[in-house]
């Protein structure tokens, strides 16, 4: 693989895989460009460099063909907005070839002129795409000379884009985009190069979508943070009284597996002490303090009670690498974000005091972002689905098929 950083894309057709899954409202209008944004200092290396720039990305669901609704030219203009926003001259042209291939999309791509970029139509509109079709992806691979994968959000997938179409270019001519690398570097350093002690705080609805990163954690982490809906499944396992609570009691076991396995891999794991309670889930619901173990029937563990955040600020604030996925309680709701917001504070804090901290998972990115804590923290996460199967362990394909070339 070639360092994005240092490769001179000039004169160069480079074929950069983005994920510009934006979200639409029924008018089109995107209503959270973050993704978009995510990738403009990747399209801008490129084009300075006097390169011409090819996007490809999936778009929605689309049922393997063609959908107006899913086309991706109702991003042509903000993409042209975002691209020339700082008013250089002259303007950066945007041209759109309304298939990912075919003659249309090779004739516009090799008609390109330094400086300009071109977006494909959705590849999800061929269900080659995520079959990771190789007849597909060779395709694909004929626009460009260079190949760039910018798209960690689809980094667990072995879809044609995003993993195979990597055998088609040579070790020199494939690479991760600046978004890419910020991510893949970020996660090996919390992963394979931590500093001790690293703190993992892990929140959230349910255990069972947590179990495996928890697993592969114990190998790495010195301390483990269980917040979130999740916690009650452990204070039951452990014969507390969680009333209303959520609660998994199919995995009861696996809790106690877990704590059991910490025990000998000397991790320690923080569960709350106490809870904030409520009478309902409800914004408007009526709250009350209690033991995480000892809920009244009735009410329902929805946030970490002042103990609990007392402590686990403590645990943060003396860690030198953080890893936090999930929220600790319903933090959507005003009455039960206290203990995320403190939560978000002790990373920002630690994080001022030299320690390393990503931020990764949708709600977790939602709280630093709500709580405008997301500049103070060492690096926040775009890809959801990604970087939890990175934690858990997991070989991704898009990462894999760069640097194993
Ligand atoms: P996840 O997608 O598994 O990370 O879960 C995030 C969701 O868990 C958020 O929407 C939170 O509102 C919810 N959540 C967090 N804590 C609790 C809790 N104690 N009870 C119910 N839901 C919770």
């Amino acid at each position: 693989m070639s360092s994005f950083s240092n490769y001179n894309f000039h004169g160069q057709k480079a074929l950069v895989r983005v994920d510009f899954n934006v979200p639409l409202d029924e008018h089109f209008n995107i209503t959270d460009d973050t993704r978009m944004r995510a990738t403009i200092p990747t399209i801008k290396k490129i084009l300075g460099d006097g390169g011409k720039v090819i996007l490809m990305s999936h778009f929605g669901r689309p049922k393997g063909g063609p959908e107006d609704k899913y086309s991706l030219k109702h991003l042509v203009k903000h993409l042209y907005g975002l691209l020339n926003a700082d008013g250089h001259e002259p303007a950066t042209n945007v041209f759109f070839a309304d298939d990912c291939i075919g003659e249309q999309a090779y004739i516009t791509a090799s008609m390109l002129r330094n400086g300009e970029v071109l977006l494909l139509e959705n590849l999800r509109f061929y269900k080659e795409e995520e079959k990771g079709d190789t007849g597909f992806a060779e395709k694909l691979s004929k626009l460009g000379d260079v190949y760039v994968n910018d798209a960690f959000g689809t980094a667990h997938r072995a879809h044609a884009s995003t993993a195979v179409i990597a055998q088609f270019f040579p070790a020199d001519k494939k690479m991760f985009g600046l978004l890419m690398e910020g991510e893949v570097m970020s996660a090996e350093k919390v992963l394979h190069q931590s500093e001790k002690p690293f703190t993992a705080i892990i929140g959230g609805a349910k255990v069972s979508d947590k179990i495996l990163i928890i697993e592969n954690l114990l190998e790495k982490a010195t301390d483990i943070i269980i917040g979130g809906g999740m916690a009650y499944t452990f204070m039951k396992a452990r014969g507390g009284k969680i009333g209303n609570s959520l609660c998994e009691d199919d995995r009861l076991q696996t809790a106690l597996d877990i704590l059991e396995k910490a025990k000998q891999k000397n991790v320690s794991i923080h569960l709350p002490e106490d809870s904030v309670l409520a009478d309902k889930f409800d914004a408007n619901a009526n709250t009350n303090i209690s033991p995480s173990d000892a809920i009244p029937d009735g009410w329902m563990g929805l946030d970490i009670g002042p103990k609990a955040i007392g402590i686990f600020s403590e645990v943060i604030k003396k860690s030198k690498t953080i890893l936090w996925n999930g929220p600790m309680g319903v933090f959507e709701m005003e009455k039960f974000q206290a203990g995320t917001k403190s939560v978000a504070l002790a990373v920002a804090d630690a994080t001022a005091s030299g320690a390393f901290s990503l931020v990764g998972g949708g709600d977790s990115v939602a709280a630093v972002n709500q709580f405008n804590l997301a500049d103070k923290v060492s690096y926040v996460s775009t890809g959801g689905g990604a970087m939890l199967e990175y934690f858990e362990g997991k070989v991704l394909p898009g990462i894999a098929a760069i640097q194993n070339a």
